[in-house]
């Protein structure tokens, strides 16, 4: 199995490279060459298999060589051993035909942790057999950092800084990233929004020098290797739905389009899904390029479901791709109109889109009522990421075809916004009260990549 780039002029690398690498040399992101597919019958035998069972068979022919199934299935039992529940993955139902995906029970309480988990193991696993040592370097709207700095801390060969935007997470989202006490851990608070974090870290990528130099890596959702691990849990609820002889929607709350695009990949591998459909809060690019072809970036807004707030949708490139019917230089040309503000997507490669993903944009104010109405009414105390996604899919799914929604972090991580809406706080998890007494360690940064670099250049270890 190949990867190649979005944009067409980087080299086609293998499974082990493209995750190590992240981003391509031609700022492309790579997708597989071909996608494996699952026949109805492959499909049928992953019914009554544990999760792991499932993740390996799902994930197996994208992995390729670098790994031996014996070592493949080992990391996947350790990455999932530390979750809270036996399920990894439980679907509990909402309504008639709803159901709610319960992805927040991994160690940082966000469905991050499935593929960061995963990630980390596969680094470690790859890095020591190669005998070398790597720089991660990620930005984050919160739920990323915390995720990446709990599957990479302490490790031998990996050094990991996370940028997030100072003030703008939640008070438990920056306490999972600072007080890791760990050496190899270093959380970095920048002036700026979620995008401008993610634009220094796709400046420093594309800094071949300070690339090479540090050896940086890049774990961020543009990174195929945590597509393919969210890939996995569309499969094990539609089969317990019973996929494939029973075709399911699901409603994905968006930001920047990595766990929606790995319910396109169960899709394209032969899981039938009717409808995959994109949930945004008030910031709403991809709602509205959906709706209108047009692509056109604007102010972030800050919203209580901060996880998605994002004018730039990394994955969303991997779609287009696709929906460009794999033409890199199209790609490269609408990013770079990007650069200038926005593109509108060709007629015919909109309605590429449209044959898969459908669309809904939420308000603060119904996201507030959405977290009461179904604490009130289905017994479940929602996110306000996981709420934004039921109100999406309550407007838009068809009575007859069950909907799968996203629940994609506890409560617990956003304690204020669901205590206003429901009068309710909800707890930490026993395994993490204690989160709130430990020391925080942290460095404030400014929104400049040349000082951002030495300091990494200063702190990795060599
Ligand atoms: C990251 C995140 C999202 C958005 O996921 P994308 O893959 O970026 O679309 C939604 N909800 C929560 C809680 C998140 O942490």
């Amino acid at each position: 199995m190949r990867y190649i780039s979005t944009r067409g002029q980087a080299p086609a690398l293998t499974f082990e490279e493209a995750m190590l690498s992240g981003l391509a040399r031609d700022g492309g992101l790579y997708v597989p060459e071909t996608i494996p597919q699952m026949s109805a019958e492959d499909i049928r035998a992953l019914n009554g298999l544990s999760y792991e069972e499932t993740a390996f068979r799902v994930m197996r022919p994208f992995v390729g060589e670098g790994f031996t199934d014996e070592i493949f299935a080992d990391l996947i039992a350790k990455a999932y051993a530390g979750f809270g529940h036996n399920a990894r993955a439980p679907l509990v139902q909402l309504a008639p035909n709803h159901f709610l995906l319960e992805l927040f029970h991994g160690p940082t309480l966000a469905f991050k942790d499935f593929a960061m988990q995963l990630i980390g193991q596969l680094f470690q696993e790859a890095l020591e057999r190669r005998g070398e040592r790597v720089t991660i370097v990620g930005a984050t709207s919160g739920d990323t950092g915390s995720a990446a700095i709990e599957a990479f801390r302490g490790l031998d060969n990996v050094d990991v800084f996370i940028l997030y935007p100072h003030g703008r997470v939640s008070e438990v989202q920056r306490r999972q990233m600072t007080t890791p006490a760990e050496a190899n851990v270093h959380a970095l608070a920048m002036d700026g929004h979620f995008d401008d974090c993610q634009a220094r870290l796709k400046d420093m990528f594309n800094h071949f020098e300070f690339r090479d130099t540090v050896r940086l890596a890049g774990v961020n959702s543009i990174n195929w290797a945590r597509v393919l691990a969210q890939v996995v849990y569309y499969f094990s609820s539609a089969v317990s739905l019973g996929a494939p002889d029973r075709t399911v929607s699901f409603t994905v709350p968006t930001g920047n389009f990595g766990d929606i695009f790995a319910g396109y990949i169960a899709k394209r591998m032969g899981l039938p899904i009717d409808r995959l459909v994109v949930a945004t809060n008030q910031n709403d690019i991809l709602h509205r390029c959906l709706t209108s072809g047009a692509y056109e970036t604007s102010e972030v807004q800050p919203s209580i479901s901060p996880s998605m707030d994002i004018q730039v949708s990394s994955n969303f490139e991997r779609a287009l791709f696709d929906a460009y019917t794999r033409d890199g230089a199209a790609v490269a040309q609408l990013m770079d109109e990007l650069k200038a503000g926005g593109f509108s997507v060709s007629q015919g490669a909109l309605q590429a889109l449209r044959e898969h993903f459908d669309s809904g944009c939420v308000s603060e104010a119904q996201t507030l009522d959405t977290i009461l109405l179904a604490n009130t009414t289905m017994g479940e105390l929602l996110c306000p990421h996981s709420a934004v996604g039921v109100r999406v899919a309550e407007a838009l799914r068809k009575p007859d075809v069950p909907m799968i929604t996203l629940a994609t972090a506890h409560p617990a991580k956003f304690p204020d916004a669901v205590e206003k809406a429901s009068g309710i706080r909800p707890p930490l998890p026993n395994r993490m009260a204690d989160l709130y007494e430990r020391p925080e360690r942290v460095t404030r940064v400014a929104n400049d990549l040349a000082a951002l670099e030495s300091l990494i250049k200063e702190r990795i270890h060599k």
